[in-house]
């Protein structure tokens, strides 16, 4: 089956051994000798085995970490070639570029017309983007008037060892997100990747070797979240955490990581507002919101999940929709022509499954879509229909709840003041987007909405040079652009007596 579809010839001798971890530049099995199985959510095929990290190889994996700071050719490393180091395994990723998207495909669903086109390609721009950022970290000097006579300066020093944790839904981009700018400052770092997606992370650790990182600089130690995650969590030789994921993890991360009060920074959920006013364009406003929630089949933390329509426009827009929804072409995202792959997992079939379930019970219409029938092709995968809902109140647990799939609520509004109102009363911040053809409307919009981001007549875009995070209980810090590098330095301020 594989065969047919054309697989990079790569890809069956990477899956042929089942995957070890990368510990201290070495490939290694767990210490326990256990394995897990990961799936191609498409078939529910068996892909790998994958070794099952637990704390005693968290444990082995910081202490490489920590001697790859403190004492190894990385802790001497000149700038310029820590640079050159991080824009060859952007060339590396680049050379790669089809076998990672096959694989990445493989391993959570999506379409290898968008593993291939956003991810891979978004993942070699982060890498090049703060591969430039290296030579230009600097300090500051500041005009001090303490008594006495003295050179005040800060420099920007690492943070040291770093623990990264992130989820299954853009498994290659969100590892790039992670390591470019914690490398870019010099820290060194282990890395656990998600349970459901660890291959192309794993194919990334060989890349980081091929391009010449010393031994010990990146850890992959893969593994489950309450064991491997867990561990790296509260050990106390890690200096800072760095999470994506759900905020219900990110809250139980805050507490873990008391012990040594290591720094925290957290990429978490959203149930994202998407207005479009009455005098919007349609012809741009509706297709950008059927991306919002259907690109990677809703498995994004800033999917236009709540998608709020002027009443006048209403109807209109609903059923422009409804007509548009009817194309997209479920399917193994390994065909080409796919446009909606299957969700990640079993379990998450059942949670996206179960809201559809709960948005009805509690009063809410299906539009189009809903569950998929068992007697289909497509019931081999966990495969979800792109599914609207009508009828919907703010109250609603689907209104309310980040379900992380292709199920939109579409919700009328009569006037501006109550549309920003609504959007804003969520526990959750991370994106929003805004559609009118009156530049002050737009502007008084975005102004008051309570989101990390704020997309005008757009939807979706992130850059590595612009600072993304959230609002609210979305997170802490922003990661990209500059302000990524705080995340990942510390200031010291130095007094020279020059007396
Ligand atoms: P999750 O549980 O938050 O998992 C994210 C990462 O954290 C995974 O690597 C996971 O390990 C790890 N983890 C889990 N529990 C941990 C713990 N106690 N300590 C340290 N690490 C831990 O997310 P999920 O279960 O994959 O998805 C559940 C829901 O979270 C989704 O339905 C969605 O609503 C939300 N979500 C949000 C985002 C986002 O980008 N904002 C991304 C993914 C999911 P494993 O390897 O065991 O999974
Ligand atoms: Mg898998």
């Amino acid at each position: 089956m594989h065969n047919e579809l054309n697989l990079h010839p790569n890809i069956p001798k990477f899956l042929a051994q089942p995957k070890r971890m990368l510990i201290n530049g070495q490939w290694v099995e767990s210490t326990s000798g256990k394995q897990f199985e990961t799936l191609n959510p498409a078939t529910r095929e068996v892909l790998t085995k994958v070794a099952e990290g637990d704390k005693e190889d968290i444990n082995c994996a910081v202490q490489a970490a920590r001697k790859a700071f403190a004492e190894g050719p990385w802790s001497r490393m000149k700038p310029n070639e820590r640079s050159r180091l991080i824009y060859k395994l952007a060339d590396l990723i680049e050379q790669n570029a089809d076998e990672l998207a096959q694989l990445e495909t493989l391993d959570n669903g999506k379409p290898v017309r968008e593993s291939r086109y956003v991810d891979i390609p978004s993942s070699c721009e982060h890498f090049r983007y703060y591969a430039g950022w290296v030579t230009k970290i600097t300090g500051e000097t500041f005009p001090v008037s303490a008594p006495g006579n003295f050179l005040n300066y800060t420099r920007r020093e690492p943070i040291g060892v770093v623990g990264q944790i992130v989820p299954w839904n853009f498994p290659l981009l969100m590892a790039a997100w992670k390591l470019a700018p914690a490398l870019a400052c010099g820290n060194t770092i282990v890395f656990k990747p998600a349970e459901q997606t660890p291959l192309t992370t794993l194919r990334l650790g060989e890349l980081i070797q091929e391009a010449g990182f010393p031994d010990g600089v990146v850890n992959i130690v893969t593994g489950f979240g309450e064991t491997a995650g867990a561990a790296l969590v509260k050990h106390e030789d890690v200096d800072k955490i760095a999470f994506t994921g759900s905020t219900e993890v990110g809250k139980i991360i805050v507490g873990e990581a008391k012990g040594n009060l290591k720094k925290v920074s957290l990429e978490l959920g959203g149930k994202n507002p998407n207005i479009i006013f009455a005098d919007a364009d349609l012809s741009k406003a509706i297709p950008a919101a059927l991306a919002a929630i259907f690109f990677n089949q809703g498995e994004v933390c800033t999917s236009g999940s709540r998608l709020y329509v002027e009443r006048k426009i209403y109807d209109q827009v609903i059923s422009a929709m409804t007509e548009a929804i009817q194309k997209i072409k479920l399917g193994n995202g390994l065909m080409p022509s796919t446009e909606m792959g299957p969700l990640v997992s079993e379990e998450q079939l059942k949670r996206v499954n179960d809201y559809i379930e709960i948005g009805q019970k509690e009063g809410a219409e299906i539009y189009v879509g809903g569950l998929q029938s068992d007697e289909t092709e497509l019931s081999k995968g966990y495969f979800v229909k792109p599914t609207i809902f009508t009828n919907v109140d703010d109250q609603m647990t689907i209104a309310k709840e980040e379900i992380f799939g292709p199920v939109l609520s579409v919700l009328p509004f009569d006037n501006t003041d109550d549309v920003i109102c609504r959007a804003n009363h969520s526990t959750f911040g991370l994106a929003a987007g805004v559609w009118t053809k009156d530049v002050s409307k737009a502007h008084r919009v975005a102004n008051a909405l309570e989101s990390g981001t704020v997309w005008v007549n757009a939807y979706g875009l992130t850059d590595a040079a612009s600072p993304f995070g959230g609002y609210k209980q979305s997170g802490i810090g922003r990661e990209m652009g500059s302000t990524a590098l705080d995340l990942y330095t510390q200031i010291k301020s130095i007094w020279v007596n020059i007396d």
